[in-house]
């Protein structure tokens, strides 16, 4: 159950924590060699061996590349995004009833290693691309934000809470939408970092958004994330500082008795959280679209990417028996402990609550 409540620092006093994974390799594209962020990053890699590049495309759109072996020696590439700075939501994601859904990419690629991740499906390489001019991307999102609000997913094609001692980017985030109360931010991470929560500040258009496997999927298939006991005690600390939290049971994996091994999941959650205090939840079963699962079942066949799919309208899925299960056994766990308003289910090609 929840600690006892601690306070949380104000904006702008995150303190200095070390980056315990470490790149051995930071190529440095030329655009991005004096900007500010480039240097603060540097300065927390000091035994790093820093080489510049032209391009970040140099080396991370190189044909020919072998991501899952690159993803066990990760190089760090610091570059300058190019527009666009925000995109639409993909009709694969959950918007949570957000009428305008956006999310950004100003980190390509993730530390943590999933056999499911669509990243490899969409990047040609292992390598962490980090695009250091963020004040573009709130500069887009401010000229959204004179039109309408905005939701807006920030960690979605990385873990940036598990980068966070390195790139600082969660509190330049926070600082931006402190002052911005039309713009509700969602960042979601399986990493577990305590220190770094509570280096963050609470606000509350800014919901941490946790996903949470079984044990055995987390060893299987989730690899060099944490365990499922490590990121309940991320969203207690998390709750008990205030923070809104969100449950992402999502992607479920049709797994071998998976009744037995998700209801172990859920038994182990509702003892471990408050969950009436819980902001909501969303679920979701394993989906990527046609492409995707062409250039993973390539790099990387396993139980996962070789699993005999159906495919309906460009998007890889679960047999509808298999999916129905999967769903309707979630839906009926988590019914006894929140209320139907708050649990969000991606289904077929669209989303619905219950
Ligand atoms: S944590 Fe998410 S982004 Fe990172 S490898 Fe796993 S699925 Fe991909």
């Amino acid at each position: 159950m929840c600690s006892t409540p601690s306070e949380a620092p104000a904006l702008g006093k995150a303190r200095e924590i070390p980056f315990a994974g470490g790149f051995a390799v930071v190529y440095v594209e030329e655009a991005a060699w004096s900007h500010p962020r480039t240097k603060a990053i540097l300065s927390r890699l000091q035994n790093a061996t820093v080489i510049p590049c032209k391009n970040y495309k140099e080396i991370f759109a190189r044909p020919h590349q072998e991501p899952t072996l690159q993803k066990k020696s990760q190089a760090l590439i610091l570059a300058v995004s190019p527009p666009p700075f925000l995109y639409d939501g993909a009709p694969v994601c959950q918007d949570f009833g957000n009428a305008h859904f956006y999310y950004t990419s100003g980190v390509m690629n993730c530390i943590f290693d999933c056999e499911y991740c669509y990243l490899q499906g969409m990047y040609p390489s292992g390598h962490i691309v980090v695009f250091v001019n963020t004040e573009d991307t709130f500069a887009a999102l401010d000229a959204v934000l004179a039109k309408h609000s905005a939701y807006v997913c920030i960690s979605y094609d990385t873990d940036l809470l598990a980068l966070e001692p390195l790139l600082h980017s969660v509190s330049d985030w926070m600082a931006f939408a402190a002052e911005r109360p039309d713009v509700t931010l969602e960042l979601r991470t399986k990493s577990a970092p305590l220190a770094v929560l509570r280096s963050l500040p609470v606000l509350p258009n800014v919901i941490l958004a946790i996903t949470l496997s079984p044990d055995p999927v987390i060893r299987a298939y989730e690899h060099k994330t944490p365990s499922l006991t490590a990121r309940l005690s991320l969203a207690s600390e998390a709750l008990s500082l205030g923070w809104p939290v969100r449950l992402c049971f999502d992607p479920m994996l049709a797994v071998h008795d998976a009744q037995t091994v998700y209801g172990e999941m859920f038994d182990e959650v509702f003892a471990a959280l408050p969950m009436d205090r819980i902001h909501d939840a969303s679920v979701g079963v394993f989906r990527i679209s046609k492409e995707y699962l062409r250039t993973m079942r390539k790099h990387r066949p396993c139980a996962v990417t070789c699993y005999p799919y159906e495919l309906r309208d460009g998007v890889y899925a679960y047999p509808a028996d298999v999916s129905d299960g999967l769903l309707s056994f979630a839906r009926d766990r988590l019914l006894t402990v929140l209320p139907k308003e708050r649990i969000f289910f991606w289904e077929s090609e669209q989303e619905e609550t219950l």
